[in-house]
């Protein structure tokens, strides 16, 4: 998700009490930020940060952190918090590929990924957040029984991510190619801002849990 580069956008992150700041001087340590020793789950790629809005206010003991790396989106998720703000959100501007100086061995409850950017050439497979380079960053941040959720509409993408599964030593909990008719996943689904756009086009959602 790309929006027009909104003008000082950077400013008012910096200046938001919304945002972690300096995230790397917390790696082992997101309890004292939330003040409390309730799991911590986190969405990389937010967009927006809908989902991870409707999630906190669903389930206040737990806590979650946003990760996206654009400041014009992130600066959306920001607007949308000052309107309603939650004690059990957080959000953070930066590359995923740097989240395992950001977090702990096994600090991390869950992660979720959701409509994550294609990165349609091969050579740039590594990108691909779901690829096996980003599971073995996950596989350290991600407590021992802990599980990874990933939503996609596309269809590459998804193929993609179940052919890495094995090679990375994990595997599949759940899997569905039509999240939105499989009543059984979709108990407690909660909908992304692309989810909504692309099912709404008729796009079938695929959706797997892993689990090492
Ligand atoms: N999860 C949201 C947005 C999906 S679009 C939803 O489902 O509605 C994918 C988002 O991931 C974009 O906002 C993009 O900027 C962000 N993103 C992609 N690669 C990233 C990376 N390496 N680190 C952080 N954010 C990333």
């Amino acid at each position: 998700m790309r929006l027009r580069n909104i003008s000082g956008s950077r400013e008012v992150i910096a200046q938001s009490p919304f945002v972690i700041h300096e995230p790397y001087q917390y790696k082992g340590n997101w309890k004292e930020v939330f003040g409390n020793d309730h799991p911590v789950r986190i969405e990389i790629g937010m967009g927006k940060g809908r989902f991870l809005m409707d999630l906190a206010k669903k389930n206040p003991k737990i806590n979650y952190v946003g990760i996206e790396k654009y400041s014009s989106v992130l600066l959306r998720g920001i607007q949308k918090m000052a309107s309603d703000p939650m004690p059990n959100l957080y959000f953070i501007r930066m590359e995923a590929e740097e989240i395992t100086d950001v977090f702990g061995r096994g600090e991390i409850d869950r992660i979720y990924l959701n409509f994550s950017d294609p990165w349609p050439k091969d050579r740039h497979a590594k990108r691909r957040l779901p690829s096996r380079e980003f599971l073995a960053r996950y596989h350290e941040i991600l407590k021992k029984d802990g599980v990874i959720e990933f939503k996609t509409d596309n269809h590459d993408l998804f193929q993609f991510a179940l052919e890495e599964l094995e090679p990375a030593g994990w595997h599949l909990e759940q899997m569905t190619e039509d999240l939105h008719h499989n009543a059984q996943m979709m108990e407690g689904n909660v909908m992304t801002e692309y989810e909504e756009r692309f099912s709404a086009m008729g796009n079938p959602i695929y959706k797997y849990v892993i689990a090492r």
